[in-house]
């Protein structure tokens, strides 16, 4: 299949009725949000999920995120739309918030991986509400990338991953956030099933208590799930994020994490590996690992988010033997930094030191 890559905005007159058309004849079409970018294909058409996992090489008990253009769409996908959901629609959408609620029958397991929830957002993207909008279906979508690939931040990420596999890639630039959303479960108590963007802080102002499941406290702690422990988002139990080479991650204040990041580099030089650091400035670091990626101050999370994904897939091209990553300081799961660490952790497979 040759996939056709559209820039967008330039190309938006033929773009939008391409990707319409492609959409509502069971085709895939990848597009960005202000997220990372989303893989799409019509939720209602069993046919087009199956070809979502196809493409990924995704498990098929690992459900997708149906996205729409507008709030009212949320009606006609599930039983019911309590009090708090409607509230938290009010406050974050459009938005990196994903919301899972019971389904109804028109939304087929095919896209839920099986389970009666399904989850729904609003993305805040002219984009990704501009391809809902033209072809009138609401669309799921998981990241645009290969299973177990860090999530694609850019169009080229998409077309590395996914180039001969699906129709279309609309090209709309770098995304904003560059992790995924925040997804909330109030299909029972409202509980944070992946940290993202709009913190438990957040979600509390607004709708009061909110539990956080305890596998991504796991997970956090350095104890990623073992074989039988399951978390309530299944996509949170696959190794993910995941560069080729090992990833090992430092934690401490500024001083403590660079002075263990030195001596690991230190140690690792001297048996011959080719080494790769994740840290704040190269200064710190010069002459000292083969590859550095300075990423700036860790007080300015949202920018070490938008380049973390971009960075683990350098490191495969890099060719390197061991990765070292400051985690860019312990955060607490009221704020976003915990959305960032949780990706590194699951990045580096629980190795925390
Ligand atoms: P992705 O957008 O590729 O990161 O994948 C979507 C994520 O949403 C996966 O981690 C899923 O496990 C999670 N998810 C989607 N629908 C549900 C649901 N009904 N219940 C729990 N988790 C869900
Ligand atoms: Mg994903």
């Amino acid at each position: 299949m040759k996939t056709v890559m559209y820039k967008l905005p330039q190309d938006a007159d033929k773009a939008y009725p391409a990707a319409a058309k492609a959409l509502k004849n069971g085709g895939l079409v990848a597009f960005p949000t202000e997220t990372v970018y989303g893989l799409g294909g019509n939720a209602l058409d069993p046919a087009a999920s199956k070809k979502i996992y196809a493409a990924k090489g995704r498990p098929s008990d690992n459900p997708l995120i149906v996205h729409i253009a507008e709030k009212e769409s949320l009606y006609k996908l599930v039983m019911e739309v309590p009090e708090k959901a409607k509230k938290l629609m009010d406050r974050f959408w459009p938005g990196p918030l994903t919301i899972i609620l019971k389904k109804n029958d028109t939304v087929p397991l095919e896209t839920t991986g099986g389970l009666d929830t399904v989850a729904v957002r609003m993305p805040d993207h002219e984009v990704a509400l501009e391809m809902i909008r033209a072809c009138g279906l609401p669309i799921a979508a998981p990241s645009a990338n290969t299973s177990g690939r860090p999530s694609p931040t850019k169009a080229a990420h998409v077309a590395e991953d996914l180039a001969g596999k699906i129709d279309i890639i609309l090209d709309g630039g770098d995304v904003g956030i560059g992790v995924e959303s925040t997804i909330i479960d109030l299909s029972g108590e409202p509980c944070i099933l992946r940290p993202g963007y709009i913190t438990k802080d957040d979600l509390e102002a607004v709708i009061g208590p909110v539990a956080i499941d305890p596998a991504l406290e796991n997970i956090q702690s350095g104890r990623l799930p073992a074989g039988d422990f399951k978390p309530k988002a299944p996509g949170m139990k696959y190794r993910h994020y995941a560069p080729k080479a090992p990833l090992t991650l430092v934690t401490g204040s500024r001083q403590e994490a660079k002075k263990t990041l030195l001596k690991l580099l230190a140690k690792a030089k001297a048996e011959g590996k080719r080494c790769a650091v994740i840290c704040e400035f190269y200064k710190d670091f010069e002459g000292k690992a083969d590859v550095i990626y300075a990423l700036g101050s860790r007080d300015d999370t949202l920018s070490i988010s938008r380049q973390i994904y971009d960075v683990l897939r350098d490191t495969d091209r890099q060719n390197v033997d061991a990765i070292f990553a400051d985690d860019f300081g312990l955060d607490s799961d009221g704020h976003f930094g915990y959305a960032v660490q949780n990706r590194l952790m699951k990045a580096a497979g629980g190795k925390l030191l």
